[in-house]
């Protein structure tokens, strides 16, 4: 009898310990359905079919991706056709293409909304640039020789496949002609061109 009553109150005491741990973490957590139900608001905002989150905290991706859906609302140009956005713990984002048809993103799993932000409009930019041959383009060339590289970031200056990416995350960005100073008009036009070009349809 006394034996029984002792592994209760063990098992309640172990309960006890459990849900004061969990607690604080679940506030955060949500319930495991919210992450794939936001996961699915994420694929549809920014034409995606996968999403993955590994390595990072359930708690963590979900603050991520309620950012990129927050942030996404606010894109006003056509979204190009993304295979994969993998939220990773890494220090920056970075694009991946392969065999010509699979493009995929990786964010920086990172509470910097600003940071997070520039790169998702960055590596859209090389998702444009891969999808429409940008630099392939007579568009390109003939404007190419007007940019100032200098003048939108120090990546910019790496080659031209990073100078298209921070050209849309610079034409992109919320503070465009505000605090950042507009590009001259033909380039303006140029990479405006390749911004509002639909998605070719999905392969
Ligand atoms: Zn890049």
């Amino acid at each position: 009898m006394f034996h029984h009553r002792k592994s209760i109150n063990l098992r309640k005491a172990f309960l006890m310990i459990t849900f004061g741990i969990l607690l604080p973490v679940d506030a955060l957590v949500q319930d495991p359905n919210s992450l794939k139900l936001l996961e699915n608001d994420v694929k549809k905002a920014l034409n995606c079919s996968f999403i993955t989150t590994d390595g990072v905290p359930d708690n963590e991706a979900y603050q991520v991706l309620d950012f990129i859906l927050r942030d996404s609302r606010t894109f006003t140009f056509n979204l190009p056709y993304l295979r994969k956005i993998v939220i990773a713990n890494t220090l920056k984002g970075s694009y991946t293409e392969n065999l010509g048809c699979f493009t995929g993103i990786t964010l920086p799993n990172t509470r910097d909304e600003q940071f997070l932000d520039y790169s998702l409009r960055h590596e859209i930019g090389h998702v444009i640039d891969h999808e429409q041959n940008a630099r392939e383009s007579k568009e390109w060339n003939a404007a190419r020789k007007h940019v100032e590289t200098k003048s939108i970031s120090t990546y910019a200056g790496t080659n031209d496949q990073e100078l298209f990416a921070e050209m849309v995350a610079y034409r992109t960005a919320r503070e465009y002609g505000k605090s950042l100073t507009p590009f001259p008009g033909d380039i303006e036009k140029m990479i405006d061109r390749f911004l509002r070009n639909p998605s070719p349809s999905r392969r």
